[in-house]
């Protein structure tokens, strides 16, 4: 017994071991742009229907908007030509010019009419004066000019022409670009089918919360989030459940969620352990792809393709699995379901923290933005959970050595940016 001693710790246990390739975030990315494409199908959808939905094909306005000339304010309607320099005495016709209740006939040259906001310009109009700036009598009114031409009014399709693309193939369809299709006569759009995102959590450890309180039991917790997570992206989620340590099983269980899903989540069981089997089961298929990427958290990402279905082997650790879904598997679902490669829009601002970052690898810190300013999470230890939800974003610092002082500007990565 004597003669076996522990292994001496080094003090650089946690730097890299020596002579390993680890591919750089950035060509990690590049690979992975580079072999996918759209698997997703077309479809015609109502446009007040496809909130959430990519386009399949160009938008284009059905009219413009605005459709006609019409007044911006409230006020009185003239023609330009009869106004002059100081004080101005117009007499006011008869009836007047409201939405959707356009003004019947000409207005004399020299004479005004009464309009609301949003009225087609009567034919003689050119020009509206705000109603505070004038005074009436009922009959006439006066202001002072001099007024601009034009003013106050918004020109046909001063905002989208007829005819105009209003958004390309791919846009993804929100609330703001509903308000365009409707307000430029579309009623229907060509989509593509939200991509399906199976989500299988592995691991004989795993319960579902609740399930057991034996401690040697760790409750999934990353196929609540990830399954959350590929709603919030609007796209289809569907839960795979829970595969055992076990082979047999887990193929069993890959064969079917390929039936049903355009890519696969897994998450556990990828870093080419005794009990990897997520990693030995894409290997037998020859399309393994173990990515030992220069990423912290997160390194090992399992790729390959399960009967003609993608499959990203996620790091079972919660928050590695959270930021390699996001740094990876997000823009890649892009691709996969017709919106093209998309990569988040993060914001450089003042760092509330100190570090000394070593080179070598890229690092997210879970942050927040208080008062301007990053802070990030007071442990960076994978395993703090809690520092997932206390976060609103992430801190990206790049592959090279950085001294991070408070007010370095820094690139932070909201959650939402991977939306
Ligand atoms: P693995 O990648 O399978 O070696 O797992 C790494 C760590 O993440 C282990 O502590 C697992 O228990 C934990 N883990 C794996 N899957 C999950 C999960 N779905 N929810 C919470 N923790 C997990
Ligand atoms: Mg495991």
């Amino acid at each position: 017994m004597s003669d076996l001693k522990p292994p001496q710790l080094k003090n650089d246990c946690f730097a890299l071991p020596p002579g390993v390739d680890w591919t750089p975030v950035d060509d990690a990315l590049d690979r992975l742009k580079d072999r996918l494409t759209r698997v997703v199908s077309e479809k015609i959808v109502p446009a007040a229907e496809a909130n959430g939905c990519i386009l399949a094909a160009d938008a284009k306005a059905l009219r413009s908007n605005p459709p006609g000339a019409n007044a911006a304010v409230d006020g009185y309607g003239m023609a330009h030509a009869a106004t002059g320099d100081g004080d101005q005495l117009l007499p006011v016709v008869e009836g007047r010019a409201a939405a959707g209740a356009p003004f019947d006939g000409t207005v004399p040259l020299g004479s005004a009419v009464r309009i609301l906001t949003g009225a087609l310009l009567p034919n003689g109009v050119d020009t509206v004066v705000l109603q505070e700036d004038v005074s009436s009598d009922g009959s006439r009114i006066a202001f002072k000019g001099p007024i601009k031409s034009g003013a106050n009014t918004r020109k046909a399709g001063e905002d989208v022409q007829a005819g105009n693309v209003i958004f390309a193939s791919g846009t993804r369809l929100g609330p703001t670009e509903l308000a365009l299709l409707a307000a430029t006569g579309v009623t229907d759009v060509s989509v593509y089918a939200p991509l399906r995102v199976g989500v299988l959590s592995t691991g004989d450890e795993l319960a579902s919360a609740g399930e057991s309180f034996d401690p040697a039991r760790t409750f999934d917790a990353n196929r609540p989030m990830l399954l959350s997570l590929i709603e919030d992206w609007r796209m289809s989620p569907v839960d795979l459940g829970h595969a055992p340590d076990d082979r047999v099983a887990l193929r069993r269980i890959l064969d079917a969620a390929a039936e049903r899903s355009d890519v696969i989540l897994t998450s556990g069981g990828a870093s080419g352990g005794d009990e990897d089997h997520v990693s030995a089961l894409l290997e037998e298929t020859g399309s393994l792809a173990d990515w030992r990427i220069a990423l912290k958290p997160g390194r090992p990402l399992a790729l390959g393709i399960w009967k003609g279905v993608p499959v990203f082997g996620l790091p079972g650790n919660p928050v590695a699995a959270l930021v390699c879904t996001m740094i990876f598997a997000r823009p890649a679902f892009g691709v996969l379901g017709g919106e093209g490669w998309k990569e988040p829009q993060g914001f450089l601002v003042p760092a509330a923290f100190e570090k000394r970052k070593k080179p070598g690898r890229r690092e997210y810190l879970r942050a927040r933005i208080r008062d301007g300013r990053a802070e990030v999470f007071k442990s960076e230890g994978s395993g703090r959970l809690s520092g997932l939800a206390w976060a609103d974003g992430l801190v990206e610092l790049p592959d090279g050595e950085m001294d991070v002082t408070p007010g370095t500007p820094v690139k932070y990565l909201p959650y939402n940016s991977f939306r």
